[in-house]
């Protein structure tokens, strides 16, 4: 037995699952992605962290660090590496009533985070899916069903417990370590791994929650008055319009437009949305007054052979009626990939662009292509997908490195503008001199 081996018995009180544990399979595979690797570790305490980060750097394998495991890309899993999967790490804790300071351990899921606040009428701004880690969506940005009225979920981080590549545990806050603290905030796993998030939590009622159909044939003026009624709506309304949904008939499925109303009073939420449904002939509307912990939906596990490949970006105010343009021709056509625009602004854009490592401030929608299906299938649709992209490119900016399938140095490219980039990396300089949490939306350290 390796020496760096017997340390990590010696230090780890967490399972060490090799292949031929009975458990393996399952431990080896992130949500969207299969992978074979030499050791999966479930560290129990930052203890644990620690000597699962020693005993990688030791042997020089490849590192996945797990949250909720649902990259695109399927960073937290690998071939011949190491995961360490913090699951285990998962305590939620209000650290400070008045203040609605909460501390959630880096494993945790949203659907535990609003489980666990809903009892204390709280909640935080995150995504739309209960198995998303908190640990994955929040270093990168987390846009959900109140980001127009409380921000990003990294806009809600106040500090960070961090285990850096030398094995340090280090705090980063606005006091304490700041740039770290500036680069966690968008610079996805980069810089450590992230053993407790600490957040402001807001007071949360139920919300009224839903979505109105449209025609499809309407597809055209309804997204364009759509996105023009969110420059002047209430920030406490957030919506996603979403095109060519597989289940409900491909390129001839309604539009669908999803909202959430942040509050429980009729009036001001009819208010809010009432416009929305005069946007075109309503084909049906469900919108009904829910908790917010029951808004969140269940994420799919993908059966093995069908793959998910998506790709996004961002468009600013002038763009808007191009991007739309286009998104709808592709909707209504034939074998088009599913369509999801999300409206941000709001609470987003009033932060600098470069007061976090989250750069895309000023963008009003974040729109997602997907494509889903057995390889073959999503062979067959690539060229069609990259036709599509060359035709948005002069329209679109940037990428949100939640929704995207690769990660390839043009992609880091669209996450990080120039100046964004290297700041990150003199801060990786800083903290991961050698590279160690390499499979994410890699910033290399400064020379
Ligand atoms: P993981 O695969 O575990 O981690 C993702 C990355 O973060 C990896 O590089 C990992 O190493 C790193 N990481 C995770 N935890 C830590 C930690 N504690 N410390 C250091 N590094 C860490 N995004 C949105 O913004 N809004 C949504 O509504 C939304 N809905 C989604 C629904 C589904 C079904 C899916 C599949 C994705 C959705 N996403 C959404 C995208 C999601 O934010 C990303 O996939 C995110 O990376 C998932 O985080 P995770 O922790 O679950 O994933």
């Amino acid at each position: 037995m390796s020496s760096a081996f017997e340390n990590l018995r010696r230090d780890f009180g967490g399972d060490i699952i090799e292949p031929g544990a009975a458990e393996y399979e399952a431990a080896s595979r992130s949500v969207l992605a299969f992978g074979t690797p030499t050791y999966v570790l479930r560290p129990t305490s930052v203890a644990d962290v620690r000597a699962a980060v020693a005993f990688t750097a030791d042997i020089g394998l490849p590192l996945s660090v797990r949250g909720g495991g649902h990259a695109f890309q399927g960073f937290s899993t690998n071939d011949g590496g190491v995961v360490i999967d913090l699951g285990q790490l998962a305590d939620i804790l209000i650290v400070d009533k008045d203040r609605h300071l909460v501390r959630i351990g880096g494993g945790a899921t949203w659907g535990q985070v609003t489980a666990a606040l809903a009892p204390h009428g709280l909640a935080i701004s995150s995504g739309d899916t209960r198995s998303v880690g908190v640990g994955g969506l929040t270093l990168s940005g987390g846009i959900g069903w109140k980001v127009r009225k409380y921000g990003l979920a990294l806009d809600n981080l106040v500090a960070a417990e961090v285990v850096t590549a030398d094995g340090d545990v280090v705090r980063a806050s606005a006091d304490e370590n700041p740039e770290l603290f500036w680069a966690l905030r968008g610079g996805g796993g980069n810089f450590g791994i992230v053993t407790a998030f600490e957040f402001v939590a807001h007071p949360t009622t139920d919300v009224f929650f839903g979505k109105v159909r449209f025609p499809a044939a309407e597809a055209s003026t309804v997204l364009q008055g759509w996105a023009e009624y969110f420059r002047t709506a209430p920030e406490e309304l957030t919506s996603i319009a979403a095109l060519a949904n597989p289940f409900a008939g491909g390129h001839e499925a309604p539009v669908e437009i999803h909202v959430a109303f942040d509050g429980d009073d009729a009036v001001l939420a009819a208010q809010a949305i009432d416009p929305i449904r005069r946007l075109g002939t309503v084909i049906d509307d469900d919108i009904a007054l829910k908790p917010y912990a029951d808004i969140l939906v269940d994420g799919m596990i993908p059966p093995p052979g069908i793959k998910l490949v998506t790709r996004n970006a961002f468009a600013d105010k002038e763009s808007v009626p191009d991007v739309l343009r286009i998104l709808t021709e592709i909707a209504t056509s034939e074998r088009s990939p599913v369509i999801a625009i999300r409206s941000i602004g709001g609470a987003v854009s009033r932060v600098a662009d470069d007061a976090t490592a989250y750069a895309h401030r000023q963008a009003e929608l974040m729109f997602a292509i997907t494509a889903i299906g057995p390889e073959p299938v999503i062979a067959a649709g690539r060229p069609g997908l990259e036709a599509i992209w060359t035709r948005l490119a002069p329209h679109v900016n940037g990428a949100y490195a939640n929704f995207l399938s690769t990660a390839t140095d043009e992609d880091v490219a669209a996450i990080y503008p120039a100046e964004t980039y290297q700041r990150l990396a003199a801060v990786k300089r800083q903290y991961d001199p050698g590279n160690l949490f390499a499979l994410n939306h890699n910033v290399r350290p400064a020379a």
